[in-house]
């Protein structure tokens, strides 16, 4: 990377959010940019989670981009080596190689008030940008629990993120640390491999039948041949899932009957009334996410299996000790114990207008206007940002609104800078910040997940839930479409002859 290089755009991460931000760039006619990746390949969490079983529970034909279509999906569900190299492929067709900087991990990004624009410290070198648009993720940095004694374990230990291919579990003693989505998957895929499997189980999710199926050769070639056949699939996909949002965000008693079908989905293969009371939740169903699996529930009945209803307290040398002081020797210990998700790392990194890091500015909670930008960060936007999660559809219709919302957001500073004098840039306005998010507090009160209760990791420390999106994504592409710049402050650069004297200064609109 050359020294001092300046581009438009820099784009941070490059899975679903970096690729996709890439792709739109170019359709804009914006081809001053780089994506910076820290790792040597692209993909984010799919090309990280290699873990034996790790697919998604959302159907391909959803979860995928719009613009980057695949009449070829293998099943209903892939698995992540095939969205792995969907994301590969899309890297390929767009043309998007000579953007990518790969072992380029960010370090840390400075916004410079006097020339408007970022300061990019990267592990390949430094940058500037107008723009940056950080696409790291929510599921990027694993999370493992501060355990006592975990350091004293002198067996193996990794996360289901940062799996270790060369380890052998066959006829192992394995636990498996939590049961999310994750370790749901897991758990079904090496329960025949291990000798002994024992499973910590701090609070148990409800799982419901997972209605997979490999897509036929016929479907294939019909949504090869006539492409209307596949987008009326992808609309039937999303328009079922837009229809549900409503028992999750108003009507969470509706959930009750959802409630019965995971009932029966777990009493009809787990017989053992010991097991079932242990398996059984006692909080409603979407309020945690739900899971989706037909393999766990029979992994979990098989003999070398046992389920510590109880999270992981403590390791004393080798054995391992459960809150309710049921003990477990071991000689590898897998946490599925998921993401840095409300304290995304990314944010002790960058640096707004006075200095002040993201983590510092978030330190009571992450607040974004739209889920994207951030008060004291200008020309700075986050993909996924705060409250973009969804809790039962695909989260590549949230990244797509938000790309609109990218591309309309260089389109303004454009138009400013043509009609101005110098370049501009946009702040969020804090009180814009603030009325958006009362707003979307308020939705939340009524919403299963602050209502179902149960702890999860949509909610952040103070117990707000930060995460997700209480609405549908059709609405949540209608208020990203077009950025509204009564709620920002233009920001222009003083004149060279005033530099010195001068801050950056609000220009009257
Ligand atoms: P997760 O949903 O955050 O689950 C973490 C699990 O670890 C929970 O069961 C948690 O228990 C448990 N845990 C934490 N500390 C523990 C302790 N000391 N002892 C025992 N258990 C402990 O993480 P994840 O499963 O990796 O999933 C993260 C997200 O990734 C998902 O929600 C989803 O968005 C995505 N994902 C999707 C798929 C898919 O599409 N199929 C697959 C994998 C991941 P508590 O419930 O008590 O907190």
């Amino acid at each position: 990377m050359a020294e001092h290089e300046h581009v438009r755009v820099a784009v941070i991460g490059s899975g679903f959010g970096g690729l996709g931000a890439a792709v739109r760039l170019r359709r804009a006619g914006i081809t001053d940019f780089v994506v910076l990746e820290r790792r040597d390949s692209v993909g984010g969490t799919w090309r990280d989670n290699s873990y034996p079983g790790c697919a998604c529970d959302v159907p391909s034909h959803l979860y995928s981009f719009s613009f980057a279509p695949n009449p070829d999906w293998p099943r209903n569900f892939s698995g992540q080596e095939h969205i792995r190299a969907y994301l590969e492929r899309v890297a390929d067709t767009f043309g998007l190689r000579p953007h990518i900087r790969l072992d380029s991990e960010v370090l840390q990004a400075r916004w410079d008030a006097e020339e408007l624009r970022w300061e990019i410290e990267t592990g390949s070198g430094t940058l500037t940008a107008d723009m940056v648009v950080s696409a790291t993720g929510p599921l990027s940095d694993p999370k493992i629990p501060d355990i006592p004694g975990l350091d004293g374990f002198t067996g193996k230990v990794f996360h289901s993120a940062q799996w270790d291919h060369d380890y052998d579990l066959r006829g192992k003693r394995v636990a498996v640390i939590g049961t999310g989505a994750s370790a749901i998957q897991i758990i079904p895929a090496i329960q025949p491999l291990v000798g002994k499997l024992t499973v910590f189980q701090r609070t148990p999710a409800w799982v419901m039948p997972r209605m997979d199926r490999e897509i036929s050769g016929f479907e294939r070639r019909l949504h090869t041949a006539v492409p209307p056949t596949r987008a009326l699939r992808r609309q039937m996909l999303w328009l079922i899932r837009e229809f549900q949002v409503g028992a999750f965000t108003k009507h969470p008693a509706q959930m009750r009957l959802v409630e019965k079908l995971a009932k029966y989905h777990m009493t009809r293969v787990v017989k053992d009334p010991a097991l079932r009371a242990k398996l059984t939740p006692d909080y409603r169903i979407g309020c945690k996410r739900i899971l989706l699996s037909n393999t766990y529930y029979p992994a979990l009945t098989r003999p070398n299996v046992d389920v510590v209803a109880s999270g992981l307290r403590e390791v004393r040398g080798n054995t391992l000790v459960a809150a309710d002081g049921t003990e477990a020797e071991v000689d590898a210990v897998i946490f599925g114990t998921g993401f840095h998700v409300t304290d995304v790392p990314i944010a002790h990194r960058i640096k707004g207008a006075d200095g002040t890091t993201l983590a510092e500015t978030w330190k009571d909670g992450m607040e974004a206007l739209r889920g994207s930008t951030i008060a004291g960060f200008p020309n700075f936007m986050m993909i996924i940002g705060p409250n973009t999660g969804l809790g039962n559809s695909s989260m590549i219709l949230i990244i797509e609104a938000q790309l609109n919302y990218m591309i309309d957001y260089l389109r303004q500073l454009d138009t400013l800078t043509t009609a101005g004098t110098g370049r501009a840039a946009l702040d969020a306005r804090p009180e814009a910040v603030r009325s958006w998010n009362t707003r979307i507090q308020e939705r939340m009160r009524r919403t299963v997940w602050t209502t179902g209760g149960c702890e999860s990791w949509y909610l952040d420390a103070n117990g707000r839930n930060t995460t997700v999106w209480p609405g549908t994504t059709g609405e949540f592409r209608r208020v990203t479409r077009q950025v509204d710049l009564a709620e920002y402050r233009v920001l222009r650069a003083p004149a060279p002859a005033d530099r010195r004297s001068a801050d950056t200064v609000e220009a009257a609109r």
